[in-house]
């Protein structure tokens, strides 16, 4: 344990010093000092015990400190923790392909693996754009997404996030000008209205000859709306895409692995993308990592063009410990029923939360798999409920009017209770 001293070392330091995601340096945000994880549970430095509702953003998939994870660490370290990708290749890069090859969607085989999420995005559009240069059309090289969506916060991934959220407002013209097609309304479980596709369709007819790529979230949007929508959507763009001879891309980067009660969103649909990212919790949440996948096909007319290779090449290409645990994570989801603790996971929460529907203050209900969303009517102050969370002794962190959870699947149902409960306590607190 350390002394009070060091603790406010700690935050003083931290306070001056360094950034947190999307904060002030005059006025930031407080921050908690956590001790250490695990299972489900988040300790801070005074003792405090939280039950983790995120997942750390979707990625620790089988909770914290996991023994068969760290294992699989500890060993690849007494090997190598790292060797250029460039001229080498090693047995826990190829470990990890052919376990994804046995879940991935089928024809995906060309793997690029990446250190992040946001740089998985930039891959699958390089991609689209390298395409359609070898196919002799290099007038393709614009994008077109749906409204509400979240892709990361690099370039390229930010000139597809929702334009409003997405602070298109605030980059402006250093940001590259995609198309945004509406968001699709029709709920998952809900009738499919045809209109849904309206939007899209029409900027797809207009301008095809611009367009590279539809890149979107398949099913369930995430940080950018927290929005679950009808898979047909997904079924007719795809047409719609061959139609027009644009391709597709799914970022599963927060759904995949499980998350959704499928091992990737887009097998709630009957499409194979030609281009699919990953990223989140690939590693079991150990460490940042991430791929872009593509179709055979997508790979070869690539590599076929005058460039004659896919130009990207980052550093860290393919991390023996990234690669080490991302297999080990595989294996632990192939060694249970992990499809049945999700639909656990999710009929508790739907009979959990049903009562929220009920509150003044709540929009909306949602779940989805293993994801939990109430939607407020108006945002909520997040350092202000983030207290009463932690009072509550569950660790949740809202954004907008969401206030959501996407616990580790090892979750227990008491611990999940615990969750649930005190997010209801906390809005009826807050609103009360
Ligand atoms: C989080 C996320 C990203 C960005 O991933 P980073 O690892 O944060 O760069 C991209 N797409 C989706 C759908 C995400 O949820």
């Amino acid at each position: 344990m350390l002394t009070d001293k060091e603790i406010r070392h700690i935050l003083d330091t931290d306070r001056e010093h360094l950034w947190h995601p999307y904060t002030s340096a005059i006025d930031p945000l407080p921050v908690y000092p956590v001790r250490r994880a695990e299972g489900v549970t988040i300790e801070l430095y005074d003792g405090t015990k939280l039950i983790d509702g995120m997942a750390s953003w979707w990625a620790c998939i089988h909770g914290y400190n996991h023994p068969v994870l760290n294992n699989a660490v500890m060993e690849q370290l007494k090997d190598m923790s790292h060797v250029m990708f460039g001229g080498f290749t090693h047995k826990p890069a190829v470990d990890l392909a052919e376990r994804l090859l046995r879940i991935l969607p089928q024809g995906l085989t060309r793997i690029f693996y990446c250190d992040s999420g946001s740089v998985a995005v930039e891959i699958s559009m390089k991609m689209a754009v390298q395409y359609w240069q070898s196919s002799g059309q290099s007038s393709k090289t614009k994008f077109a997404t749906v409204r509400s969506g979240y892709h990361g916060d690099t370039w390229r991934a930010m000139s597809v996030c929702d334009p409003v959220t997405g602070m298109h407002g605030l980059f402006g013209n250093a940001l590259a000008p995609q198309f945004f097609a509406d968001q699709p309304r029709s709920r998952f479980g809900g009738e499919w209205d045809n209109a849904d596709l309206d939007s899209m369709k029409k900027i797809l007819e207009e301008h095809h000859d611009q367009i590279a790529a539809v890149i979107l979230e398949p099913v369930v949007q995430g940080a950018g709306g927290m929005w679950f929508y009808h898979p047909q959507y997904l079924n007719e763009l795809s047409v719609l895409c061959k139609e027009y001879g644009i391709l597709l891309i799914f970022d599963e980067i927060a759904t995949g692995f499980g998350r959704t009660g499928e091992m990737f969103a887009t097998f709630h649909t009957s499409v194979t993308p030609d281009i699919m990212t990953v990223g989140k919790g690939i590693t079991g949440g150990y460490m940042s990592f991430a791929a872009a996948i593509a179709t055979e096909y997508v790979a070869r007319t690539i590599s076929e063009g005058e460039a004659g290779v896919f130009m990207h090449g980052p550093t860290f290409m393919g991390n023996p410990l990234a690669c080490s645990v991302s297999a080990a994570s595989l294996d632990i989801l192939a060694s249970y029923d992990w499809q049945s603790k999700i639909h656990s996971i999710e009929r508790q929460m739907k009979e959990e939360f049903a009562v929220a529907k009920k509150y003044k203050e709540v929009a909306d209900v949602r779940v989805l798999g293993s994801i939990g969303v109430i939607e407020t009517k108006t945002p909520v102050d997040v350092a202000k409920v983030q207290k009463l969370f932690v009072k509550e002794g569950i660790w949740v962190r809202p954004f907008g009017k969401n206030i959501y959870i996407m616990p580790p699947y090892i979750i227990g149902s008491g611990e999940l209770s615990k969750l649930t409960h005190g997010i209801l306590k906390v809005i009826r607190e807050y609103y009360g």
